[in-house]
């Protein structure tokens, strides 16, 4: 093969400039422009966690001297650590940092500086600062699903706290359809923001795992009654529409927003239905007036989303399309309007084969045992349950009411199958219970809760007696038994694993193993005495008939004959009896 000429590219020979770099890690945010997009102050646990720091830490060195100072920074200097995190309380500081102010427009600066990022504004509600009112719009305490985070952990995803999870009006999870939780199970605490522990995830106290799958972990007060679960199902979505859309704006919607739709909507509202809108959102007919009128109009977010929720609107279109000019307020109250998204609402049938419906209903209806509820005869069908109620109001009512017998039925046999196991000995624990006879625990915990409140207690209360009995028996067995068993067989003795005797009892188990090893200490030397003595009687007969006491033969006239040259001690020892008896070695 010949080697031709290889023609290199050619280089400028100016060298260019390297990108320019970021003091921080340049982490990356989770979740832009999704409903599960991660919060300010999470992200700052996480970049803390990152850079193998506290977070408190890294806040003091790196981002309150700059906030502090007014004006530019070189991002590169560094700057003289502040004292301390800023006074008061930090919680309210997390949510300033992720609100609509301008401490939140600060922070967002100087950490998209320090980080070298400029997408960190969806991590707040800065876009939504002209429309949003500051009040209430986040919850005081720090909040979070068990169940997420364990799910998070397992799927080998990031933990981290959503911005969702902040928000005043959200309360639940709909992933897992419970209440978000306030307080670590373990320490029975609130969680505080930014502090040495305060890794996401886990608890800032005590440092424990916040997660949990585990369906018993669900305390009575998290779970969701029904009305609960329909609003925070609209809360969610409408409130997560906000962080899907912020990135897509071009500018932040203006001040004049509320005023125009409040106007607009209410336009189209009948006399009838303003005065029940008014009754359903708790507010005058005139308060409504105001808003419309105030042209910088800000409405509390729990109030904007009643207001949206009663006019079929959701809150990303009522703060986001410029309504058409709106008519003067109640000028039109007498046209006889209806609210816009009623005229052509989404529920309304379209191309649905009646016939076929009506069977699958029907079958659905007879076949299935248990009975279906109507949403779930709905959701077989790929319709929601007001189209079935508009097709087929006489079906519906059947489904419903079948459903309410079985439900009454079935309650009842619950409420049964829970005074049986009450009075059952030794008390099951309530999942047992609900295993055994096929039902969920929750259920039970939403019916009878008090019933529920005993089996726990009852169960309770006869472990713990049965532990004060096991107690009683170690002390006696420490006592009484020579040679004393082992942890392990008492363990199975007791039928309980070996790490619970460590845990119930430490100092005991303990004491037992302690005297167990004297125990055989002692054996021991009282069965090298005694094969000492039978080896001096043996050596003295041999003496007695002249023999030379050798080892092997000491060994054959044992009572127990058995071979003794391996044993060094026994050796010397037999070496001193010659020695006495006069032999030469
Ligand atoms: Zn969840
Ligand atoms: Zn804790």
């Amino acid at each position: 093969m010949k080697d031709g000429p290889i023609r290199y590219e050619l280089w400028h020979e100016g060298v260019e400039d390297p990108p320019p770099r970021s003091r921080l890690y340049s982490l990356e945010p989770i979740g832009i422009g999704t409903s599960e997009v991660e919060s300010l102050s999470g992200y700052i646990n996480r970049l803390a966690q990152a850079h193998c720091v506290r977070a408190s830490t890294l806040l003091k060195n790196e981002v309150i001297p700059h906030i502090a100072k007014n004006g530019p920074f070189d991002q590169n200097q560094g700057a003289k650590p502040a004292r301390s995190l800023p006074r008061g309380n930090r919680e309210r500081l997390t949510r300033l940092i992720c609100g609509t102010g301008l401490t939140a427009e600060k922070w967002v600066k100087v950490l998209g500086i320090l980080t070298g990022r400029s997408d960190l504004r969806f991590l707040t509600l800065l876009d939504w600062r002209y429309v949003l009112h500051n009040r209430h719009l986040f919850s005081p305490t720090i909040r979070w699903c068990p169940t997420c985070f364990d799910a998070w952990l397992s799927a080998g995803r990031t933990v981290y706290n959503p911005l969702l999870w902040k928000l005043n009006p959200i309360t639940s999870c709909l992933l897992h359809r419970r209440k978000l939780r306030a307080f670590c199970l373990h320490c029975h605490q609130p969680q505080n923001a930014f502090t040495g522990l305060g890794r996401p995830g886990f608890c800032s106290r005590c440092g424990e795992w916040l997660g949990s799958d585990d369906e018993n972990d669900l305390q009575p007060e998290e779970r969701l009654d029904e009305d609960e679960w329909q609003w925070q199902k609209w809360v969610v979505k409408n409130l997560g529409q906000l962080f899907q859309v912020a990135p897509t704006l071009d500018r932040p919607p203006p001040v004049e927003t509320v005023a125009r739709s409040v106007a607009y909507y209410l336009s189209q509202l009948s006399d009838e239905s303003l005065v029940k809108a008014s009754k359903a959102i708790g507010h005058r007919p005139d308060r409504f007036r105001r808003w419309s009128q105030g042209k910088r109009a800000r409405m509390q977010i729990d109030l904007l989303l009643k207001f949206c929720f009663h006019c079929e609107i959701s809150l990303v279109e009522f703060l986001t399309e410029s309504p058409p000019a709106s008519p003067p307020f109640f000028s039109s109250a007498s046209q006889k309007l209806i609210p816009p998204k009623a005229t052509k609402g989404r529920w309304r049938p379209k191309g649905v084969k009646r016939e076929e419906l009506r069977q699958v209903m029907k079958s659905l209806l007879e076949r299935e045992f248990p009975p279906l509820s109507l949403r779930a005869v709905a959701k077989r069908v790929n319709l929601v349950s007001r189209t079935l109620l508009y097709y087929e109001p006489e079906l519906c009512r059947q489904i419903v009411a079948r459903r309410v017998v079985y439900r009454e039925q079935n309650n009842e046999r619950i409420h049964s199958v829970l005074e049986e196991a009450l009075r059952h000995s030794p008390p099951p624990t309530l999942k047992d219970v609900a295993k055994r006879n096929g039902f969920a625990t929750s259920v039970a915990w939403n019916h009878y809760p008090d019933l529920c409140v005993k089996i726990v207690a009852k169960h309770k209360n006869h472990e713990k007696q049965a532990w004060e009995n096991i107690g009683r028996e170690l002390e006696r067995i420490k006592c009484e038994e020579n040679p004393l068993p082992t942890i392990k067989a008492l363990a199975s003795r007791f039928g309980c694993s070996v790490q619970s005797l460590h845990v119930y009892f430490p100092d005991l188990c303990h004491e037992i193993a302690v005297r167990r090893d004297e125990q055989q200490q002692a054996c021991f030397l009282n069965r090298r005495e005694q094969l000492l003595s039978e080896i001096r009687e043996a050596a003295h007969k041999l003496h007695a008939q002249g023999i030379f006491p050798s080892v092997n033969r000491v060994s054959e006239i044992l009572p127990r004959p058995r071979g003794i040259g391996g044993n060094k001690d026994i050796v010397a020892e037999l070496r001193k009896i010659r020695k006495e008896l006069g032999w030469k070695q």
